[in-house]
This record gives structure tokens, C-alpha cells and sequence, in this order.
């Protein structure tokens, strides 16, 4: 399998494989009519670094805009408890990742609010991802502070 490894300034690690940024990139809102996606991302943590396993789609329940996502727990846990079981609870919850239509995405104030928000409850840093046309946006937000990630290889 083939990865894309991300690197914070203070040296955190994320590896992500090719094929679930493909998937993610499928979801890419090129068309003027298409709604915002997103889901959460499901991985190792193995101390401060990551390894991502997986990535939910839209569900149900879901709301999706032109310029809003807006995900709830329904089908989203569902998948995640799989993959947990499964692992032995080894696979948890990472963080979360959405589309934007815009050629090089920027979180918008309720991005950044909401990745607080989720970080203080879950009391450990998140991985958040924005989908954009052209690059794709990477940070782990962990106690109100965010550490951009940058492609190492
Ligand atoms: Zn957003």
C-alpha cells in the first residue's frame, strides 16, 4: 500500500494511504450544483502520531448545502464501532474532514470553532481535513491551537 506522509512543524506525524485521499478526493465539489461531504476519520494513534484506517461518507441523517456540512452521529458511530471491534480498539476516532467549493481551502470561523469545540471534548488532538478543488487542508487542532501539516513525502 502507498501513503502520503504529513509532518507538523513540532514533528507530529500523520500517514494517510493514497487510496483514501483518492476517495476523499472523489468527493471534491467541482461542480457549481454539488453539495458539501464530509465524515470522520477513523485511525491508530500511536503517541502523538496518527495512521489513518479509514473515512466515513455522508449519511442519512447528515445536512449538507452548497457551503455547509453539518454531521451527526447517526451511521457515522455505527462505522466506527466496526471498525473498533474489529481492530480489537485499536481503529478509533481521529478527527473529521469536509468539503469546500473553493480552489484552495481555508477552515471558515465555524470550522475552527466547531475543531475546538471537538478537540476540548474529546480532550485529545483531532485531525481535521478540508477537501478543497485544487489542495486539500491539514491540521491537528489540539487545546484551541492548530499545527498545520505539510506533505514530507
Ligand atoms: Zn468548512
Amino acid at each position: 500500500m502507498q501513503y502520503k506522509t504529513m509532518m507538523t512543524e513540532g514533528g507530529t506525524l500523520v500517514i494517510l494511504p493514497t487510496t483514501l485521499i483518492n476517495e476523499l478526493e472523489k468527493q471534491k465539489q467541482l461542480n457549481p450544483r454539488d453539495m458539501e461531504s464530509g465524515g470522520i476519520i477513523i485511525g491508530k494513534r500511536r503517541s502523538s502520531n496518527m495512521e489513518v484506517v479509514a473515512i466515513t461518507t455522508p449519511q442519512l441523517k447528515d445536512k449538507r448545502s452548497r457551503c455547509r456540512f453539518d454531521r451527526k452521529e447517526f451511521g457515522h458511530a455505527t462505522i466506527l464501532g466496526q471498525y473498533w471491534n474489529q481492530s480489537n480498539g485499536e481503529d478509533n476516532y481521529l478527527g473529521e474532514w469536509h468539503t469546500h467549493p473553493e480552489d484552495f481551502p481555508t477552515p471558515s470561523p465555524t470550522d475552527l470553532s466547531t475543531w475546538k469545540a471537538m478537540s476540548s471534548e474529546h480532550g485529545i488532538p483531532l485531525l481535521a481535513v478540508i477537501i478543497g478543488r485544487v489542495k486539500n487542508y491539514y491540521t491537528i487542532v489540539s487545546r484551541s491551537q492548530f499545527y498545520r501539516l505539510k506533505e514530507i513525502a
